[in-house]
């Protein structure tokens, strides 16, 4: 992807590449005050936490730990169902950890609360979620999300991580789709 093609398919951009890292550093500044002393696992969702990950684990000046899970959500519209299939599950036996679950986006929270009741069911010491973007539907959920970077507009976003159709996952910013992209339509 060039540049040129990158214009044409952004409507703009949301967050921009130093915005976003000054928040990720915030963002470690307080998980390194608040684990101070712990042993900590950071656990990403795959694939759109990728970026945030690498980011975040970078900034932290704890020794952390890191594990990967990737998760689908069945059912057949855009919309996810709740009902989630494990594709890769953690490496790593997480009872008696320190876990923190480090995830892009919660848009319905759906996936993210079924995450939280099977990792919680593995007895950790800890469990707390990191998201860097967070949609409006979101703040309605039970979840309690202790960190969080930006608090969105309900619209569908890219770049650093996230996808549309597996593509914009490596934009160093957050952008929203010109809509000739999707569709042309919502
Ligand atoms: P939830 O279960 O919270 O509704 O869905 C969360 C997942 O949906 C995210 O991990 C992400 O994969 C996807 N998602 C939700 N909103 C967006 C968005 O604006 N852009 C992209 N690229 N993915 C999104
Ligand atoms: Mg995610
Ligand atoms: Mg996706």
């Amino acid at each position: 992807m060039d540049d040129k093609d990158l214009g044409a398919d952004l409507a703009n951009v949301l967050i921009p590449e130093d915005r976003l890292q000054d928040k990720i550093r915030e963002l470690a500044a307080q998980i390194d005050a608040d684990y101070e002393g712990r042993d900590l696992l950071l656990v990403g969702v795959l694939k759109g936490a990728v970026m945030v990950m690498a980011d975040l684990a970078r900034a932290l000046h704890l020794p952390v730990s890191m594990d990967w899970m990737a998760v689908s959500s069945y059912g057949s519209g855009t919309k996810s169902s709740g009902v989630v299939r494990i594709l890769k599950d953690l490496d790593a036996d997480i009872t008696g950890r320190h876990v923190l679950i480090v995830e892009d986006i919660i848009d319905s929270g759906l996936t993210l609360s079924w995450l939280v009741s099977n990792l919680q069911s593995r007895n950790p010491a800890s469990l707390e979620i990191c998201t860097l973007l967070r949609k409006p539907e979101a703040v309605k959920t039970e979840i309690d999300v202790r960190y969080v970077g930006f608090d969105i507009p309900n619209e569908f976003v890219v770049g650093y991580g996230l996808d549309y159709a597996e593509k914009y996952r490596n934009l160093p910013f957050v952008g929203t789709l010109a809509p000739h992209v999707y569709g042309g339509g919502a």
